[in-house]
């Protein structure tokens, strides 16, 4: 059997993708189209055709004009339920999908309500339940650079990030599960905000941030120190600080990786140089993720084929990245269960006990 088949069919979960970098080419374009007073038609044609990005920032200008499209509660719900989609065809059970609400709310001229953001989520999650059989929650991305103001002394205002933590109280009836920290890590440390996810963990909210994507592994020991984290987003640059991998290992806290994410954002330049395997030998828990699918032109299917042929990882190996994702994911135990014993049938379905152990030599790996 070949190995798109394979990835294709087994149930997984997604931990890390941000709704706006999810959103669908064809939506993204009936959005365009619909708002041509943004004038964004010619660029969003441009997305459709995987623009190689050069840098953090110019990915994050692209970023953009795919959070500008969202504009009402039917644009949310539209861009959900297309993403459930998306979910179903790759055979993804379960994602816990990033959302920058703060933007939303008031970067640009949208004239956007909280409020209509819950309802757009709910009404596409639901539509999406009905229709795929999918489930998603979600995570409120604090964006960290816009809290740091001057150079000598930099100073620190936490309103921004007391806000997020706001909306994500409000938004637990809404499948919000925890915060998160996103943006340029350089120059945007940590520490600060060590309150706002204190504050989150007490009312029940998972500290799941970015870190070691953009800066060091002293960026990851400040999510692992200053913020609780629950789980962390890349956590890739890891790997510089055998502390810090110690510390990951000891607590059990998973990295959700994002290969070619890293490697288009210029983290490593090439695939064979990417961390995932050393990180995994080593002992932490990892998952495999595609952070903005539809920007960077992979979706989670060609994140676990790449991360295969590159480390020449067995059936085995993806069957316990794939259970990994639900397990540290944060469905209800109900749902896990249910994923769970679907990737016992997956296993049973499509590999004998003999086939297991060769499972790697008789896949075709010309996908
Ligand atoms: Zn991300």
């Amino acid at each position: 059997m070949k190995l798109d088949k394979l990835v294709k069919t087994l149930p997984k979960a997604e931990l890390h993708v941000h709704l706006e970098g999810a959103i669908a080419p064809t939506v993204a374009l009936k959005l365009a189209h619909k708002y041509q007073h943004l004038g964004v038609v010619e660029k969003v044609e441009l997305l459709q055709e995987s623009i190689i990005f050069q840098s953090f920032e110019d990915f994050h200008s692209y970023y953009q004009i795919c959070m500008q499209l969202m504009r009402s509660t039917d644009d949310f719900a539209l861009v959900v339920y297309e993403c459930g989609r998306d979910m179903m065809n790759q055979n993804i059970r379960y994602r816990e999908m990033y959302i920058s609400i703060y933007q939303h709310l008031h970067i640009w001229e949208k004239n956007l309500h909280l409020q209509d953001v819950f309802d757009g989520l709910l009404m596409g999650c639901q539509k999406a339940r009905d229709d795929f059989d999918v489930e998603m929650q979600w995570i409120f991305g604090i964006p960290r650079n816009r809290h740091f103001s001057g150079r000598n002394p930099r100073i620190f205002d936490p309103t921004i990030a007391t806000n997020v933590l706001d909306y994500a109280l409000q938004g637990r009836e809404y499948g919000v599960i925890g915060i998160g920290l996103g943006g340029n890590e350089s120059d945007a440390p940590p520490d600060p905000f060590r309150n706002v996810f204190q504050q989150a963990k007490q009312m029940g909210l998972r500290s799941i941030p970015h870190a070691g994507e953009t800066d060091g592994a002293n960026s990851v020991w400040g999510a692992i120190k200053e913020l609780q984290a629950d789980r962390i987003c890349h956590g890739v640059r890891s790997i510089e600080d055998m502390n810090v991998v110690k510390e990951l290992v000891e607590r059990q806290i998973p990295l959700d990786i994002c290969p070619t994410s890293n490697i288009r954002l210029n983290i490593y330049p090439t695939m064979s140089q990417h961390p995932f395997q050393k990180l995994d030998k080593l002992g932490i828990i990892v998952t495999i993720n595609s952070d903005d699918p539809s920007i960077i032109g992979s979706s989670l299917c060609d994140e676990y084929i790449a991360v295969a042929k590159e480390f020449e990882y067995t059936i085995n190996d993806l069957v316990r990245f794939a259970k990994n994702s639900i397990q540290v994911s944060y469905a209800t135990t109900e749902s896990k269960t249910k994923y769970l014993s679907e990737i016992s049938q997956w296993e049973k379905s499509y590999l004998t006990n003999t086939q297991q152990t060769t499972a790697f030599q008789e896949v075709t790996y010309d996908s």
